[in-house]
C-alpha cells in the first residue's frame, strides 16, 4: 500500500513537472526579458491598418507565416482604419510583453506616445510599409520604393496618351487623386506621379480642368473608395459639362473602383464616351478583373509576400542582436531621425502583362480572376 502510494505520488510529481515545463513554454508567449535573445517562444505583435483591403489581409497572414516559420508566436490585430483603436491594440501588445512590434500605421503621427512605451519596455519597432513619423522610437522600415510607385502611375498616363513618344500633342484632360493625408506614403506616390506629369502640365499638353493640382486638394481620407467616387462625381459636374476626361491618376485600386463608378454613372464606357485611362495600385483581384474587362487601365503590383519576409527577417535579426539587411539609409527621414530601410521594387501592370506578373508569380490564382 505504502509503495503504491509512493509510486502514485511520483507519477503525480512527474506530471506536475511536465505541466510546469509546458506552462513555461506558454509563458514565453508573454515575451519576458529573457526571451529576447531566444527566437523560440518570443511573441511578435503585428498591427495592421484594415481588413477592408485585400492587401492588408495578405500582409498580416504572410508576416505571421514567416515569423512562425522562424519559431515565433504572433499577435495580429487590425485597427479598422481607426487610429485610436490601433493605439490601444499596440498598448495591449506592450502590456502583454511582446518581444517586438511590426506596425503598419493608420495615422502616422498618432503613435508617438505608444512608441515611447515600447521604448521603455525595450521593444524594437519595425515600421511596415508606411513610415511612422516624428518618433525616434522606430528602429527599421520595410517598404517599397514609394516614389517609384507614383512614377509608374504618372509615367503610364504620359505614355498611353502618346505624349512620351510625341505621337500625340494633346492637350489632354487629366484629373488627380492622392491617398490619405495621414499616410506618409501619400506624398511619395504623388511626388513620383507629378515627376512624370508636371513637365506636360507646364507645356499645357496636360490640363487639369478642375484646377486641383496641389496635394492637399486631392487627398482621399483613409483611401476610401466612396470618398473618391463622390469627389469624381463633383469634378465631372463642375469641370466636365462640355469636355471629356482623358485620364485619372488614382493612387490605389479601391480608389480607382470608386472613380470608375462615378465615370460610368456619367455615361463613360459607352461608344461615344470611352473610359479614360485610370491607374491604381496593389493588384487587388477586383482591379485586375476590371483591367481584364477594359475598365481600369493599370495597377502597380507590390509583392507583399516579399515585404512580409523582409519585415520578419528584420525582427529576427534585431532579436538576435544582428544588424538587419537594409538597402536605403538616406531617404526616409521621419522627422526625428533617418530610419534605415529595405525597399522593394514595385512593378507596372496592365492588360498586356498581368498574367505574367501576378498570375505566374502565384500572387493571384487564375481561377480567382474568372
Ligand atoms: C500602401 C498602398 C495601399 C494604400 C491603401 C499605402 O500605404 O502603400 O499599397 O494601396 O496604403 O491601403
Amino acid at each position: 500500500m505504502r509503495n503504491r502510494k509512493a509510486a502514485l505520488s511520483a507519477i503525480a510529481a512527474a506530471a506536475s513537472l511536465a505541466l510546469t515545463l509546458s506552462a513555461c513554454g506558454q509563458d514565453s508567449d508573454g515575451g519576458s526579458e529573457s526571451d529576447k535573445g531566444d527566437a523560440k517562444g518570443g511573441t511578435v505583435g503585428i498591427a495592421m491598418p484594415t481588413k477592408s483591403s485585400e492587401r492588408w489581409i495578405a500582409d498580416g497572414a504572410n508576416v505571421e507565416k514567416n515569423l512562425k516559420a522562424a519559431g515565433y508566436k504572433t499577435k495580429l490585430a487590425y485597427g479598422e482604419d481607426d487610429p485610436d483603436t490601433q493605439v490601444s491594440q499596440i498598448e495591449n501588445m506592450i502590456t502583454q510583453g511582446v518581444s517586438a512590434l511590426i506596425i503598419a500605421a493608420i495615422d502616422n503621427k498618432s503613435l508617438d506616445n505608444v512608441l515611447q512605451q515600447a521604448k521603455e519596455a525595450d521593444i524594437p519597432v519595425i515600421s511596415y510599409d508606411r513610415l511612422i513619423l516624428n518618433s525616434p522610437n522606430v528602429d527599421y522600415y520595410a517598404s517599397f520604393d514609394n516614389e517609384k510607385v507614383g512614377e509608374l502611375q504618372g509615367g503610364y498616363i504620359v505614355e498611353k496618351l502618346g505624349l512620351k513618344d510625341g505621337s500625340k500633342k494633346g492637350p489632354f484632360n487629366v484629373e488627380l487623386f492622392a491617398g490619405s493625408n495621414d499616410d506618409n506614403n501619400t506624398q511619395y506616390f504623388f511626388k513620383g506621379a507629378m515627376n512624370a506629369l508636371q513637365p506636360y502640365i507646364d507645356k499645357k499638353q496636360i490640363v487639369v480642368k478642375s484646377g486641383q493640382t496641389k496635394l492637399n486638394q486631392v487627398t482621399t481620407l483613409r483611401w476610401d473608395g466612396g470618398t473618391a467616387q463622390k469627389r469624381m462625381d463633383d469634378l465631372l459636374t463642375s469641370a466636365y459639362k462640355s469636355a471629356k476626361v482623358d485620364a485619372v491618376l488614382s493612387p490605389y485600386d479601391g480608389i480607382s473602383i470608386g472613380i470608375l463608378s462615378a465615370l460610368k454613372s456619367d455615361d463613360y464606357g459607352s461608344k461615344s464616351k470611352p473610359l479614360p485611362i485610370v491607374t491604381g495600385q496593389d493588384a487587388e483581384v477586383a482591379s485586375v478583373k476590371s483591367i481584364i474587362a477594359d475598365q481600369q487601365t493599370q495597377t502597380v503590383y507590390k509583392d507583399t509576400r516579399k515585404l512580409a519576409e523582409v519585415a520578419a527577417n528584420m525582427v529576427d535579426s534585431v532579436l538576435k542582436d544582428k544588424k538587419p539587411e537594409t538597402n536605403d539609409t538616406k531617404t526616409y527621414d521621419n522627422g526625428a531621425k533617418v530610419i534605415p530601410a529595405y525597399l522593394l521594387d514595385p512593378v507596372n501592370v496592365d492588360k498586356s502583362n498581368y498574367k505574367e506578373v501576378v498570375v505566374d508569380s502565384g500572387y493571384i490564382k487564375e481561377s480567382d480572376l474568372k
